[in-house]
């Protein structure tokens, strides 16, 4: 029987503890720029094992901030994946850089680090690694290729919050990582993001970045310089504070994501028609999403077609990403063609992202598989 209503690809967890903490910010203030912000900030670095966490508005944002503070400006190269959102090579453009772009890797679908090495020049400024779906990129072999040539590493961990890379939780490896706080992410808080560092130095620029560039404050009472203009990234207290309920519920939100991806894989192994999602031996993957790959030349549909007939079962059923080099900005502005990235290509022409997110009953999650197994028997050549 097929569901009533449409199960989205992801959504927030919001519960009774959630709006308590929020409430009582707004009751007893200050909401904006209070201690809030900072104990936050506190409870996220001890958690990912980073000394420093700065609060942003989002993680474009906090993108925009890590590239400043890493210098990023008129001439650089920025490296970042052709698969990803528009978000992780803006920041870097926004600022008058190059957003170069590399192809992928089929099987985690991160940026391939051989890649990365064949396009980093003098003038490279900075790499973003994007964790794609909640899985490390291959962190050491990118960042040995950035410092050996003078490069800054800003990891864009929108997905990865919580993931872990060789025994070591991200947010404590790059030279900054970003999360975003966007509601279908592992963490809400309604807007939001964070930049993790051990870069004491990073971190000033961050928060002066954060605040319209202000450094050296409150010296007489009302004092300051602004060394370098920035921007109001500020995040709320009372955004802060569901941050602080939410962080007590990430390791049980992750757990979750892990047996749903878990389930799907037991249920899709005798599938040759799709590819699951390959999690390497070590890493763990915190499953923002979960895409699927299907195997043309099995099928007698092709993606199109298999997404309509999902969606006709009421699996909200999405496709991340467009690959950025067939997206106009990139065509128009820095000379991108469809063909530039092969492995990008072939990835996008096959990728259906199924629903998962903690929420989903084991009700939802088997309506996917049923939905999944049934129109794949229907398109199966
Ligand atoms: C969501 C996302 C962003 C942007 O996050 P915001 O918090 O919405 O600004 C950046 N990069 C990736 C890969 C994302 O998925």
């Amino acid at each position: 029987m097929t569901r009533k209503t449409m199960l989205p690809y992801g959504l927030h967890w919001i519960d009774e503890d959630d709006i308590r903490a929020v409430s009582e910010v707004l009751r007893s203030g200050p909401i904006t720029t209070g201690p809030k912000v900072a104990e936050f900030e506190q409870k996220v670095a001890d958690y990912c094992g980073a000394k420093y966490a700065v609060a942003m508005s989002g993680a474009t944002a906090g993108l925009m901030a890590a590239c400043k503070a890493a210098g990023v400006g008129m001439g650089d190269d920025v490296i970042t994946t052709a698969v990803t959102f528009v978000a992780s090579a803006a920041a870097a453009a926004h600022l008058g850089a190059r957003p170069v772009l590399a192809d992928i890797e089929s099987d985690t679908l991160n940026i391939d680090p051989s890649d990365v090495a064949c396009k980093t020049r003098k003038w490279t400024k900075a790499i973003i690694p994007v964790d794609l779906a909640g899985h490390p990129a291959e962190l050491n072999e990118i960042m040995k290729i950035a410092h050996g040539n003078g490069a800054v590493v800003i990891e864009d961990a929108a997905h990865a919050l919580g993931a872990e890379f060789r025994g070591k939780r991200i947010g404590s490896i790059a030279d900054m990582t970003v999360f975003s706080l966007h509601p279908p992410k592992i963490l809400t808080t309604g807007e939001g993001g964070l930049v993790l560092t051990d870069n004491a130095d990073y971190a000033d620029k961050l928060r002066a970045c954060r605040h319209h560039g202000l450094v050296n404050r409150d010296l007489n009472g009302w004092e300051y310089d602004v060394e370098d203009i920035g921007y109001n990234f500020r995040l709320t207290d009372f955004q802060c504070a569901l941050g602080i309920s939410q962080l007590k519920k990430l390791d049980f939100f992750i757990a979750r994501r892990r047996e749903i991806a878990r389930r799907y894989n037991a249920a899709f192994a005798d599938l040759p028609e799709i590819i699951t999602p390959t999690e390497r031996e070590y890493v763990k993957s915190v499953y923002h999403i979960y895409i699927i790959q299907l195997r043309p030349e099995m099928l007698t549909a092709d993606r199109r077609e298999i997404f309509m007939a999902l969606r006709a079962e009421k699996i909200g059923v999405n496709v991340h990403y467009i690959p950025l080099h067939l997206l106009t900005y990139f065509q128009r502005e820095w000379g991108y063609r469809r063909g530039d990235f092969p492995k990008a290509q072939r990835y996008y022409d096959n990728a259906i992202t199924l629903p998962l997110f903690p929420k989903m009953t084991d009700e939802d999650v088997q309506d996917v598989i049923d939905a999944v197994r049934k129109v794949i028997a229907r398109y199966r050549r």
